[in-house]
């Protein structure tokens, strides 16, 4: 059946049609760990190291500048206007975490590491939103590529991206006609139902969103109130790290070597609301006439997740 959902969170429109081919599905390019910029004893190449998570022996996770950074944090900030047109000076941080020594997914390391590379993630952004001139900041992580050295980027900017005040400006429409908050009402409407959850452990729930934008789409975020990441508790970060490590090895395993991008959704600096979370997606996404279409609608891919 052919069916058109809006996104609650962000008001995109996403067309479900079940049955289109998958896009052809990009494979990582095999690199082996040779001459791997991010694996031990490469350090020297890769600027000057920005923070370190000691290991046993070694390193077990770093932080480091963004060869080729989109923003810098030396720029002075400032706002200017030529006639219609705004512009921001492009201030900012572009880091690197390489999330473990090893080089293979983080999916199929211990579970500690997994968790390590959360915490650091979490350091990262306590540090960064200090400095008063940046407005947001985001983490993202590219995983599959089956070849690729496990790694997420940081960039705190002076803007707040489009999507995200979108998201806000709906969450506080819901709040003002419902007096309720929009995320608890998505987290409690689809524990109820249940069709589209893939499970729930220590306050962390998976599922595939209502609305998937892209095939076996998931969203991994917190069942309680909490619109700060940065401000999330250690046992929430541990149970996000968890939860992730299981989503991203389960699309590992059901789509052979599609590499994923696993984005951080957490409230800009200085405008509370909402609720961090992540959102999960394989890069396999099919777009026309400026909506989304999916062959896979949610409850078929979380019953595939959930096997
Ligand atoms: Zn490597």
């Amino acid at each position: 059946m052919r069916e058109l959902r809006r996104d609650p969170t962000t008001g995109d429109w996403v067309a479900l049609v079940p049955g289109r081919p998958l896009p052809r599905r990009e494979r990582g390019v095999p690199l082996g760990a040779e001459g791997c910029p991010f694996c031990p004893g490469a350090e020297e190449h890769t600027g000057a190291e920005i923070s370190r998570r000691q290991g046993a022996g070694s390193w077990s996770v770093r932080v480091i500048p963004e060869q080729s950074p989109a923003l810098r944090p030396e720029v002075q900030a400032g706002r200017r206007g030529f006639g219609p047109y705004d512009q921001v000076a492009g201030v900012g941080a572009h880091e690197v975490i390489v999330e473990s020594p090893e080089h293979r997914p983080l999916w199929d390391q211990p579970l500690t590491q997994s968790i390590a590379a959360l915490e650091v993630a979490q350091a990262r952004l306590r540090d960064l939103a200090r400095d008063g001139r940046f407005a947001h900041i985001t983490w993202t992580r590219s995983a599959g590529g089956c070849c690729e050295h496990p790694r997420a980027r940081v960039v705190a900017m002076p803007v707040v991206p489009r999507a995200l005040s979108e998201a806000q400006a709906r969450a506080a429409e819901w709040l003002a006609r419902t007096g309720r908050e929009l995320f608890q009402d998505l987290v409690d409407y689809e524990r109820e139902d249940g069709r589209r959850v893939l499970l729930e452990e220590d306050g962390i729930i998976a599922l595939c969103p209502w609305s998937s934008r892209v095939p076996f789409e998931v969203w991994v975020l917190p069942a309680e109130p909490g619109a700060s990441f940065a401000g999330a508790s250690q046992r929430l970060v541990g149970a996000a790290a968890r939860v992730l490590r299981w989503v991203e090895g389960r699309l590992a395993q059901e789509l052979d070597g599609v590499s994923v991008q696993v984005q951080l959704w957490t409230e800009p600096l200085r405008s509370p609301g909402g609720r961090w979370h992540f959102r999960v997606l394989p890069a396999l996404e099919q777009a026309e006439g400026g909506i989304s279409l999916n062959p896979v609608p949610p409850e078929e891919a979380a019953r595939v997740l959930r096997r």
